[in-house]
Parts: C-alpha cells; sequence; structure tokens
C-alpha cells in the first residue's frame, strides 16, 4: 500500500529557493487556470493534462524549476479541477507553497540530504524509508516551515494483534472499548484557549498560528499513539459511523472539533489495511438504544439521551453503561458484516441480536 511519509527540512538549509520555486509554481498553475479560461470563452474543449504539459513544455529552464515539476502541476491542475468540476483556485501570494515532482529521479539522496535541482536540503530523518518512492513533492505549512513529502510504496507485513475490539466514540471518554476500557479525550484545544484567546485579542497572528499548529501536532500525536496501539492488540475493530460534520454545527461543535473522531478512524483504517487487519464502520443509530445482552431496544434516545449515562434494561434486568453497550452492539455488528450474515449491518429489528458478544 501507499503512504505518506513526511519529514522536516531544516530551516537554515532551506534558504530562498522553496520559496522562488513555489511562487514559480503559482505562475504555471494560474496559467493552466488563463489556458482553462480561454478555451471556454471559445467554446473549446477543456485543455487535459497532457495538453497542458504540451503547452508548458521547454518552459522549466525559463522559470527556474524542474520539468518534472511543470509536468506535475499541469497534471495535478487536471486532476483537481475534473475533481471539482470547475477551475480551482487562482495560487497567490496566501497559497502555501507547494513544488511537487512525479518521479523519484528528481531527487537525490546522500545520506539525510535529499538534492533537488543542484540545491542541497538536509532532512531530520525521523523514520528510515522503507519501499519504493513513487512521487513527493516540497510542502510549506502554515508557519512557514518546509517539509518534504514522499509517496512511498510499503510491504504490508501482517503484525495485527488477535483480538476484536467494538469502538464507541464519545466526547467526554474520547474512545470505549467494547472490552470496557474508556480512554478519556486529551482536550487540547481546551487546554490552549486561553493562550489562544490572548494572543488573538493582541492580534500577534504568528503566535496563534503557532499555538494552533501545536494543538493539531499534539492532538496528532495522541491519536496516533492509541490508534497503533488498537491496531497491534485486534485484528478486528469495528467502528461506529458517527457523522462529526452534523454535530460540529450543534452546541457541541468544538468538543466534537478536538476530539477528531474522523482523524482517528481514518488513521485505523489505513494502520488495520497495512497490517492485515480488518477495520468496519457500522451503523450505529440504533446501537446505544439495543441492550447487548438481550437484544429488547429499551435504551436512551437521541441528542436528549446524551445525559443518560447508565440505564437498566426492561428485558432483561441487566444494568449497562451506555457507552460500553454501545461499543458491544458496534462489535456485534461489525462481526456480522465480517461474517457476510447480513450485507447492512443494522440493529433496526432489535431481536436480531441473539449472540450474546461475551460467549465467544
Ligand atoms: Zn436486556
Amino acid at each position: 500500500m501507499v503512504l505518506t511519509y513526511r519529514y522536516r527540512i531544516k530551516d537554515a538549509t532551506t534558504g530562498r529557493h522553496l520559496r522562488r520555486q513555489a511562487r514559480e509554481v503559482n505562475r504555471v498553475w494560474n496559467y493552466c487556470g488563463e489556458i482553462h479560461n480561454a478555451a471556454r470563452r471559445h467554446n473549446k474543449r477543456r485543455p487535459s493534462g497532457f495538453d497542458l504539459v504540451n503547452l508548458t513544455s521547454g518552459s522549466s529552464k525559463l522559470l527556474g524549476l524542474h520539468s518534472d515539476t511543470v509536468q506535475a502541476v499541469c497534471k495535478q491542475f487536471a486532476i483537481s479541477r475534473d475533481a471539482c468540476g470547475k477551475r480551482p483556485r487562482w495560487r497567490g501570494r496566501k497559497s502555501l507553497g507547494w513544488i511537487p515532482f512525479q518521479a523519484p529521479r528528481a531527487i537525490r539522496w546522500q545520506g539525510d540530504t535529499v538534492i533537488f535541482l543542484g540545491q542541497r536540503y538536509r532532512l531530520w530523518l525521523s523514520r528510515p524509508i522503507e519501499g519504493k518512492i513513487l512521487c513527493g513533492g516540497f510542502g510549506e505549512d502554515s508557519r512557514g516551515r518546509w517539509y518534504l513529502n514522499l509517496q512511498v510504496e510499503v510491504p504490508e507485513d501482517r503484525g495485527h494483534g488477535a483480538g476484536e475490539v467494538g469502538i464507541d466514540l464519545g466526547l467526554k471518554s474520547l474512545v470505549t472499548l467494547s472490552t470496557g476500557q474508556k480512554i478519556e479525550a486529551p482536550r487540547i484545544y481546551r487546554k490552549h484557549e486561553r493562550a489562544l484567546g490572548i494572543a488573538q485579542r493582541a492580534g500577534r497572528k504568528p503566535r496563534v498560528r503557532a499555538i494552533h499548529a501545536k494543538i493539531a501536532n499534539c492532538r496528532k500525536h495522541f491519536l496516533h499513539e492509541l490508534s497503533t496501539r488498537l491496531v497491534r492488540e485486534n485484528r478486528r475493530i469495528c467502528v461506529g459511523n458517527v457523522n462529526s460534520c452534523g454535530l460540529a454545527r450543534t452546541r457541541l461543535g468544538k468538543s466534537v472539533l478536538d476530539a477528531g473522531w474522523s482523524q482517528l478512524r481514518s488513521q485505523l483504517h489505513y494502520k488495520a489495511m497495512r497490517h492485515g487487519g480488518e477495520y468496519i464502520e457500522v451503523d450505529e443509530r440504533f446501537s446505544t438504544q439495543v441492550c447487548s445482552a438481550c437484544g429488547v431496544r429499551g435504551g436512551p434516545q437521541g441528542r436528549e439521551g446524551l445525559v443518560v449515562r447508565e440505564w437498566s434494561c426492561g428485558g432483561c434486568g441487566v444494568r449497562h453503561d451506555r457507552d460500553i453497550n454501545s461499543a458491544i452492539n458496534l462489535l456485534v455488528s461489525g462481526r456480522n458484516v465480517g461474517l457476510r450474515q447480513t450485507e447492512i449491518p443494522s440493529l433496526e429489528g432489535g431481536e436480531d441480536v441473539n449472540a450474546s458478544p461475551r460467549a465467544s
């Protein structure tokens, strides 16, 4: 499978080279946009990536870019345009720097140094590159730091664990496992909120950007550790398909975005794939309402029901912790998908859940 590795370039070696090249990349990009507009004005078919490459051929020397970069920009322009169905935005001074290249032959390695267009860039080689480099690019973040991004074809390994787990995503405890374990949300945003407010009121934009970047990094680090652990321990991972976009517009918005559900899910997905495990997203509409022991629907409902943390089942009288019960239900319906017993995992019938998950 293909992963993207990201290496920070040491500031001392970036110089002005990357920034200058990024400006020229913007120029190529905007030229593609103008060609697109002109084709539309004259009712001609929209230029393909191949057309754009032909039109820009020979310009790389003049622009001071690698010829591979010019081609990559043209092709990416065509891909982005076809994906959104219209001309992508112009790239200007506010766009973050971006210098793509398609083939690994554009760069040369020398220890922890990469040579691109005759210029040496030293990296923090935070991890060794194992596998074949497919393509890559230089990218800038909002703080003006540069990174080398590499698409690497990595070999799959079968290093997954033996267990199975259902995961209920929540706000108070970020993750509740069907084993009964709860992992608290780190609430990183709330921790930095005060400092952020002070910096914003003082109008110190670099400081604001730095705090935002710190929050994002802390969250990413925490989620990576968590997802790696879960994939190491489990062969099958079942997660509910909570719609975080919908919830983000409610009063819970800040907490929802701070939790990073979708980030965690995508990490679990690709890590499980890489290690030969199984990642299943389950329809979680009824997971909190159905009793995981007998299958009767009687649990708390809707957003008002969120305050109910514990409830007793009307059918069998078992006392449930809301989140753990939900996680067990997710595991059960995820298992059904795994066994191909049902096409659509759903607890709608309520009575279907007769297999007790604790039995196996
Ligand atoms: Zn029950």
